[in-house]
């Protein structure tokens, strides 16, 4: 058994000083029946505990490390960035050349602005449809999550999903109002929501492939047919690309399927692991935002040098191979579930775009937030209680995905194979 009690003190001490003693709710690891554990370092595909204990990691900071942690070039830069001043409040031409990068690879964006979270990506994306279109109305999908602006915060996927909370408190009924809920994957109801509310509707916002209710990816033509009835009706449409921007693929979700939306909200990738978000998409949309149009936004460390610095490296260090061999990898580590499922009778559906990976318990398929809670939540509490003990950390939530870097090895991807078969043998049903 791995000993704990470097964390178990730690934690102790933080519920006093944090609520939940954490920063970020999903962290507190509520629903797997652990308590968290506090990480000390990490470098490439692995992390390390502050007793010591190692792990190969597939949390990778919940997906902004695509190189894995630590990666030379972009430590090696950002030590260079970091001692000449961390903020100026003055354009760098560090932000020109991720704003070129971003406009060069993503098939929407035209023009971007840099933000410090992909909540506020979200938040201003709204703000800016609603001031573009004129109407105050949103639609988004259940079990989508887009950070924790008000508009957004109802049937939410992420930690709202995970500790299975209702729609939060604290969001007024006045903008709860203007948020319309649909299924996700569910045409008929988009269709129903445009013939009752198309004329107020200034926004559908959807996350490409869902990855915050498990990973759950788009059915055949929903994308495209979103893209249809927003264009027909004057709506904007925004890809919350937070998660799947620069990790479904070299030219982000967007790229992989083929459909341009209005405007694309990216975090995660694109900040390497430091604090970053983006909104952007058509110039006509964009020039709205102060201060070439009155549509306000603004940020006192938005563009920061670190930031541009660890985004532009990270990006930068990627090409269309990095991402094939990173889908090799899924491959044979969806392969291996595959296998354990069968050899230790455990009912499991396996979800994927990209380097996402979502595992279920359950025999029916998983495409929306309905059939994603079918899940049988004691066999994955389980389940992730012993692949910590075999030393692999997932997302300590069933309604997470788990991710791949550049950085994991074929050795870890058969490591964690044998830890899922070691697992699922000890599954008590
Ligand atoms: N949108 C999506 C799709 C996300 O997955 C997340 C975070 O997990 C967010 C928005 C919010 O981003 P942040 O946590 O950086 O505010």
């Amino acid at each position: 058994m791995k000993n704990f009690q470097n964390s178990v003190d730690a934690y102790k001490e933080a519920v006093d000083l944090m609520p939940g003693g954490v920063n970020s709710p999903v962290r507190a690891f509520k629903s797997v029946g652990m308590s968290p554990i506090f990480m000390e370092h990490g470098k490439g595909s692995k992390i390390y505990d502050i007793d010591g204990n190692e792990y190969i990691d597939y949390v990778l900071s919940w997906g902004p490390l695509i190189l894995g942690h630590a990666d030379d070039r972009v430590v090696e830069k950002l030590q260079d960035v970091v001692a000449r001043g961390t903020s100026f409040g003055a354009p760098t031409t560090l932000e020109n050349k991720l704003a070129q990068l971003v406009i060069d690879r993503v098939p929407s964006i035209e023009m971007v602005r840099m933000v410090n979270s992909g909540t506020e990506a979200t938040m201003s994306a709204l703000r800016l449809a609603r001031g573009y279109t004129g109407r105050d109305k949103i639609l988004k999908f259940e079990g989508n999550y887009h950070g924790h602006g008000d508009s957004l915060l109802i049937k939410a996927g992420s930690g709202v999903a995970t500790l299975g909370l209702p729609d939060s408190p604290g969001v007024p009924e006045s903008i709860a109002q203007n948020t319309i809920t649909v299924p996700y994957n569910d045409l008929e109801s988009v269709r129903y929501a445009f013939d009752n509310f198309g004329d107020d509707l200034a926004a559908v916002i959807v996350e490409p492939v869902s990855g915050n209710m498990g990973v759950v990816p788009p059915k055949d033509n929903f994308l495209q047919e979103l893209r249809n009835i927003t264009e027909e009706n004057g709506t904007v449409l925004i890809f919350d690309e937070v998660m799947t921007g620069f990790r479904v693929g070299y030219n982000c979700a967007q790229g992989h399927f083929d459909v341009t939306p209005d405007l694309t909200c990216l975090g995660k990738v694109i900040g390497g692991g430091l604090p970053v978000g983006a909104y952007g998409g058509k110039r006509e949309i964009m020039e709205k935002v102060a201060p070439v149009g009155s549509i306000y936004q603004a940020g006192t460390l938005s563009g920061n040098p670190l930031a541009m610095t660890a985004g532009y490296e990270t990006l930068n260090a990627l090409s269309e191979s990095s991402y094939e061999d990173i889908n090799q990898k899924v491959e044979s580590l969806m392969e291996g579930f595959r296998k354990a499922s069968e050899e230790f009778d455990i009912p499991l559906q396996i979800n994927r775009a990209g380097s996402m990976v979502g595992v279920f318990f359950t025999d029916e398929p998983v495409i929306n937030y309905e059939t994603a809670q079918k899940s049988n939540l004691d066999y994955f509490a389980q389940y992730y209680r012993a692949m910590i003990e075999e030393g692999v950390f997932l997302p300590p939530s069933q309604f997470e995905g788990l991710f791949l870097s550049t950085a994991h090895s074929d050795e870890d991807i058969e490591k964690t194979i044998q830890a899922v078969r070691n697992a699922f043998s000890k599954i008590n049903k």
